[in-house]
């Protein structure tokens, strides 16, 4: 029987992982891939075919926008049929929205696409880089007996944890440990052994091809409520012109101020069709609209449940919905419905 090798395409966007110091200010400027490869000869040593494809000029990700998604959908889409799987390094900043976002666009995925990126750059003699990048390719080329992928899902590799893509927050600017997903338990976890969660990963069907969405409109906005906010400023806010949806960060459980006129606003943009989806303050759990009279009201407003979802996920998925010219229902019935493992209803 011909075994054969492992391939793992290599994406470099940017981000700390690939950064230099610069000698006069002492900033972190971008630096290009060869510079990364240097500093991990380790990679010589997989038995791999690994090949690579960079940003230039790579991108710090803040800078990271949906033109960016849709370039990184189109390499994965051109290269899919050459590569076992993708490993994408990327700035840790916005990962979680570009994770969230990649795991709409690539329909019936059935290979893994692993980001990765560092909170201290490769060069540096205690990075955390070598280790993210050495073990995200591992599992991007990880298969299973019958040849099918053990990961085939987009997916967050960070200090030993396999995160849903969709399902992950940077919560910590300094720790090496900087994402979490509060609401799915990790798909994998990683010692000495890596240890997969077959329960809990997703299992496509290998026979549906990959179909690849570019489309985003981004007409929306993340309104955190605070106790104290204006009413001219909601006012405003839903007044903006050409906004279309509102992803609104709540109290606890799905809560906000019952005031005759928060409650109209509400009523008022959702009757103008402006879709308004309720999700957490809260860093972990979900909103249950029906639970406290504040979440009745939000209903009768026709504010719709986020249910767990993360921000990042919930404006990303708003984001790609409208891009694709739905019904205002349709797009209702989506943002209700957990399309990719994004969202875990009661
Ligand atoms: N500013 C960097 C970025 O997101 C931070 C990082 O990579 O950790 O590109």
């Amino acid at each position: 029987m011909r075994v054969e090798t492992p391939s793992v395409l290599l994406i470099y966007t940017g981000g700390t992982i690939g950064m230099i110091e610069n000698p006069e200010t002492g900033a972190l400027e971008n630096f290009n891939f060869d510079h990364l490869l240097k500093h991990v000869p380790e990679l010589k040593r997989f038995n791999y075919r690994i090949s690579s494809y960079q940003f230039d000029p790579p991108l710090d990700s803040s800078d990271m926008e949906p033109a960016y998604w849709a370039k990184l959908v189109k390499i994965i889409n051109y290269n899919y049929d050459y590569f076992d799987g993708f490993v994408i390094l990327h700035g840790t900043d916005t990962m979680a929205y570009t994770a969230s976002a990649l795991s709409f666009m690539l329909e019936n995925l059935s290979k893994p696409v692993i980001l990765t990126g560092s909170q201290l750059p490769i060069g540096t003699l205690r990075t955390d880089g070598k280790e993210n990048l050495i073990t995200a390719i591992e599992i991007a080329a990880a298969k299973n007996p019958d040849g099918t992928a053990i990961v085939p899902e987009v997916c967050i590799f960070f200090e030993n944890h396999l995160m849903r893509g969709n399902r992950t927050t940077k919560i910590n600017a300094e720790n090496f440990n900087a994402f979490r997903s509060f609401n799915y338990p990790p798909l994998a976890r990683v010692g000495i052994h890596i240890k997969y969660e077959p329960n809990l990963i997703r299992k496509p069907d290998p026979d549906k091809p990959l179909k690849p969405h570019y489309l985003f409109d981004t007409n929306v906005v993340i309104l955190t409520l605070f106790p104290g906010i204006q009413e001219e400023i909601i006012h405003s806010l839903l007044h903006v012109p050409g906004l279309k949806a509102v992803v609104m960060k709540t109290f606890g459980s799905g809560n906000a101020p019952q005031k005759e006129w928060f409650i109209r606003e509400l009523k008022e943009a959702t009757d103008r069709g402006i879709i308004i989806v309720n999700i957490t303050q809260c860093a972990s759990g979900a909103v249950e609209m029906g639970r406290y009279e504040t979440g009745m009201h939000l209903l009768e407003a026709g504010v719709i449940s986020g249910y767990d979802s993360t921000p990042e996920c919930a404006v990303t998925k708003l984001m790609f919905l409208l891009g694709h010219g739905l019904s205002n229902k349709d797009i209702r019935y989506k943002m209700n419905s957990c399309l990719i493992g994004e969202i875990t209803k009661p």
